[in-house]
């Protein structure tokens, strides 16, 4: 199957022909996304993996276009959302991290951004999966957490976390020394 998001052109002529693309990918047509995604998951014990999260679809509506009346600074704006199996970093349980961009960046060499979000172009043509894919990697948190009032964090949860029973060394500390009550 032929993917347009594989493309390469000069960003200008995207923003000329206002590309746009709305498709549903997948998360293995993104080959570094997906192994990081992997790595990630192999600190989980085999039998607790998440199966399937290859396949999960990767909604993308994004589009190019000029930011500016007088063509020079050629922008891909839209929507992209989807969903990464993790690990949360609470529990140490697989997670599912709803992962949703709102782009608007500017395709640039090295030129100011004018406060606007840059992405450097590395010569002169531009592949929009790249551009994608790089995104969906600098959103990821660096530490995925089951999200407020879900899986550890239920309530019928949270009194079982591990966390909970940590040993606080120097609270017990200080309770040894008021207990020698000085020499
Ligand atoms: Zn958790």
């Amino acid at each position: 199957m032929a993917n347009p998001l594989l493309d390469r052109a000069p960003p200008s002529e995207f923003a000329d022909r206002r590309q746009s693309f709305e498709i549903k990918a997948k998360i293995d047509d993104f080959e570094e996304l997906s192994r990081i995604i992997e790595a990630d998951l192999a600190t989980l014990e085999t039998v607790s993996r998440p199966q399937g999260w290859r396949n999960e679809i990767v909604d993308i509506r994004v589009s190019f276009a000029w930011a500016d009346v007088q063509r020079t600074l050629p922008v891909l704006r839209g929507r992209i959302e989807t969903r990464v199996a993790a690990v949360c970093q609470r529990c140490l349980d697989a997670m599912q991290l709803p992962l949703v961009l709102d782009l608007d960046l500017l395709l640039a060499q090295g030129a100011a951004g004018e406060g606007r979000e840059v992405w450097e172009l590395d010569g002169d043509t531009v592949r929009p999966l790249d551009v994608i894919e790089e995104s969906m990697i600098m959103a990821l948190p660096l530490s995925a957490m089951h999200a407020p009032g879900a899986g550890c964090d239920e309530p019928a949860n949270v009194a079982h976390r591990p966390a909970d029973n940590l040993v606080r060394p120097f609270a017990d500390l200080k309770a040894q020394m008021d207990g020698d009550g000085g020499d």
